[in-house]
């Protein structure tokens, strides 16, 4: 029977839940216990792929097609838990299958409510993550938001039911909130904390652990004391989280407080103590990177440092692979279309990235940025967006399509080197409907992604409606484009992944590899465009 762990947050939002939530997942796992990981959103987007990544952060993506949030990518890298549609369910989720039962007829003569309609709908999902897999021990649900938001009620009044439903000594809550550091008194301050245990109470949940965000100082035995006196808690249940970097040493950090021990102890599982020596000795190398190499991220000025987290992610992993920190600096690619010179500019990088993206705005520079790689022969990597503007790049300037464009940015283009995916056409929702998740791509050996992959089928996630049109298939691979990996699609085969010939390393690919980067496996597109890097440098 799959026992439960349910994290909450408390005081501030981005207090780490999700990194908490992983962590635990890790050390739980390392002692042999199978888990499963989910989050709960209380927003009413269906999922938060509609939403600005500029405002709310990456939307990840997983293997089977989910639009989900960017916690998740913390769970893929932290555990070994295979996510899917079942891991992240929002409040509009929720609500959209409540309607549509009840459009169904399925609550016929019943007013449909909050309680129970929708704590019921909650409930089910929960129960429906572990559902197909009787060997998971533990499922870890995160839930979004911060406790005394209103949006987060109905699946907290839903988490008190199902303690009750599952009985008792099957879940254990864990809140993550903040404890302040106030100058003036020289001292780390736990009130916000009571204020919001109680108000997690109020909801009838007592929490069994406390894990104190505590900035860059370290809780002190009266303060654990006293929190737990207030909030009814054991004393060794008062876990201090000071700020550690890197985020992969949190595991560790839990470790050292018996986080796992704990937990286990309040399921009433027992477990064997884990191992955990791959990810300390991973951890240890990432803080003793001595080499650095600078890479250029070219697209629109981020102001969110989330809005490409798997992309962060992977390039510190990236790193570790070759003995290195990767400095990556967000240049914003207006400039070259406002008198700004690539050559100038990007000189100081020894590598050049185009990420992903969407809408007119910088692609003109992107692609200027795009052919000073390719010329000048600075390794280069494109990722979806970053793909298409390569091929715009060398049809414009080494196929004589002065037009090329892509139908994204000029519906009318002469040459339309990036079209329109032909499922595509008809699509009116926004929802949902990009081509999503992860698709089989064979690749050509001897190129730059066959080496660096050192296989023929790769399975890579997607998330995109355009794509490379095959009628300027010749006239490219005329030009110097090395096509190195295709998916076989019916009667003709997707471009999915680029090279640019007789350059030192130029890939670009339509899939997004950063979703499968892990600390413990590193991406190889991503490690081998940092070896490129390094090898310039
Ligand atoms: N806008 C492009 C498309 O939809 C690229 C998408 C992306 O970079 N994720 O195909």
């Amino acid at each position: 029977m799959t026992k439960y762990v349910f994290v909450t947050g408390g005081v501030v939002s981005s207090v780490g839940k999700g990194i908490l939530a992983a962590s635990l997942g890790r050390l739980l796992e390392s002692r042999g216990i199978r888990i499963a990981m989910m989050k709960l959103d209380p927003y009413i987007n269906v999922d938060p792929g509609t939403m600005n990544p500029f405002e709310h952060g990456e939307v990840f993506v997983t293997d089977d097609g989910a639009e989900t949030d960017l916690d998740l990518g913390h769970y893929e890298r932290f555990t070994n838990t295979n996510l899917s549609q079942k891991s992240n369910v929002t409040t509009g989720g929720i609500y959209n299958a409540v309607i549509q039962k009840e459009r169904r007829g399925e609550y016929l003569g019943k007013t449909v409510q909050v309680i129970p309609h929708i704590t019921d709908e909650i409930k089910s999902r929960i129960r429906m993550l572990t559902a197909e897999d009787e060997d998971i021990q533990v499922a870890i649900i995160e839930i979004g938001g911060t406790v005394g938001d209103i949006e987060s009620l109905p699946f907290l009044e839903a988490l008190r039911q199902f303690r009750l439903d599952v009985g008792p000594p099957q879940c254990c809550f864990v809140h993550v909130t903040l404890v302040p550091y106030i100058e003036a008194a020289g001292e780390l301050k736990t009130k916000p904390t009571q204020h919001s245990v109680r108000a997690l109470r109020d909801i009838g949940i007592q929490p069994n652990v406390i894990v104190c965000r505590t900035g860059p100082h370290r809780l002190a035995p009266e303060q654990r004391r006293k929190i737990a006196l207030f909030c009814d808690v054991m004393d060794e249940a008062i876990i201090s989280a000071e700020d550690i970097s890197p985020i992969y040493a949190i595991p560790l950090n839990m470790k050292r407080q018996g986080l796992d021990d704990i937990v286990l102890r309040l399921l009433n599982l027992e477990a064997p103590e884990g191992d955990l020596s791959e990810w300390e000795s991973m951890v240890q190398r990432m803080g003793a990177l001595e080499k650095r190499v600078k890479i250029a991220a070219v697209g629109k000025y981020v102001e969110h440092d989330d809005a490409y987290k798997s992309i962060n992610e992977a390039f510190t992993h990236a790193g570790v692979a070759n003995g290195c920190k990767v400095d990556l600096t967000w240049v914003d690619s207006e400039q070259f279309e406002n008198g700004a010179e690539p050559a100038e500019v990007l000189r100081e990088y020894a590598g050049i990235l185009v990420g992903p993206g969407f809408g007119t705005r910088g692609v003109e520079g992107k692609i200027r940025a795009v052919r000073y790689a390719r010329e000048a022969g600075v390794p280069f990597l494109g990722i979806c967006l970053g793909m298409q503007v390569a091929c715009i790049e060398l049809a414009r300037n080494r196929a004589a399509l002065a037009n090329a464009n892509s139908t994204e940015f000029d519906p009318e283009c002469a040459d339309p080197i990036i079209s329109l995916l032909s499922e595509q056409r008809g699509i009116k929702d926004m929802g949902g409907t990009m081509r999503l998740g992860a698709y089989r791509c064979e690749l050509k050996e001897g190129t730059k992604a066959g080496t660096a992959y050192g296989k023929t089928v790769i399975h890579e996630r997607h998330r995109h409606r355009y794509e490379f049109n095959n009628r300027y298939l010749e006239q490219m691979v005329n030009a110097g484009l090395v096509v190195s990996g295709t998916h076989p699609k019916g009667d003709h085969e997707l471009v999915e992944i680029m090279e640019v010939k007789d350059h030192p390393w130029f890939c670009a690919s339509q899939f997004h590899p950063e979703f499968k980067s892990t600390p413990l496996k590193p991406q190889p597109l991503f490690r081998d465009f940092v070896k490129a890097a390094l090898a310039q440098g």
